[in-house]
């Protein structure tokens, strides 16, 4: 594991400890050329099921796609980090409930929709507006990704109002997404 101080990766292993129901080993390291330690985070992620994309093809489960919706979702929005994570485990808690081999990625968007929805109002209406336009968490995370990748988030800055540019549909998500009307929320959810 790479040292989070000075970057070298080589170290020993202090202690081990499952948490979560097992699905989680928890390991304080300590850095051979520094001393510095630190906390690792190892996750049994080839226990989740595999996920089936809308046009039925198969992928591995991965945390991280999900973590990039739900850190979207929250962007600017008064909820912790920690929090998002620990939405993300209730998500994969709930996958791993079901006991099925497979399931499908638009099973998972609505689980995070849902939990989302409790959380935030805001980030719910924000998620599940871009989110049904997709129906299919994997395409719509691969959309994020892109605006990812886009210029570093101006954290601390003053955000810029939001300015509805008509009603007019928008061809990319990317022209989409900072302009949602988010005000206009409130019954979203039964669209179709
Ligand atoms: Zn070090």
């Amino acid at each position: 594991m790479r040292c989070p101080r000075c970057h070298n990766l080589e170290d020993r292993v202090l202690d081990s400890r499952m948490i979560k129901d097992g699905r989680v080993i928890r390991r304080r390291r300590e850095c051979l050329r520094c001393g510095h330690r630190f906390t690792t985070y190892e996750r049994a992620e080839e226990t989740m099921p595999l996920v089936i994309k809308k046009d039925g093809r198969r992928e591995p489960y991965s945390r991280e796609k999900v973590l990039v919706g739900i850190r979207k979702a929250f962007e600017k929005r008064p909820v912790s980090a920690q929090r998002q994570e620990e939405l993300v485990d209730e998500v994969e808690r709930h996958l791993l409930s079901l006991g099925e081999k497979e399931v499908t990625s638009r099973l998972i968007g609505e689980k995070v929709m849902a939990l989302i929805k409790e959380i935030d109002q805001v980030a719910y209406v924000r998620f599940a507006s871009v989110y049904r336009r997709f129906r299919d968490l994997s395409d719509f995370i691969e959309e994020l990704r892109t605006l990812m990748e886009a210029p570093p988030r101006e954290e601390g800055l003053p955000s810029t109002p939001s300015r509805p540019k008509g009603r007019g549909k928008p061809s990319r998500v990317k022209d989409f997404l900072p302009r949602l009307p988010l005000e206009e929320g409130e019954d979203t959810e039964s669209e179709d």
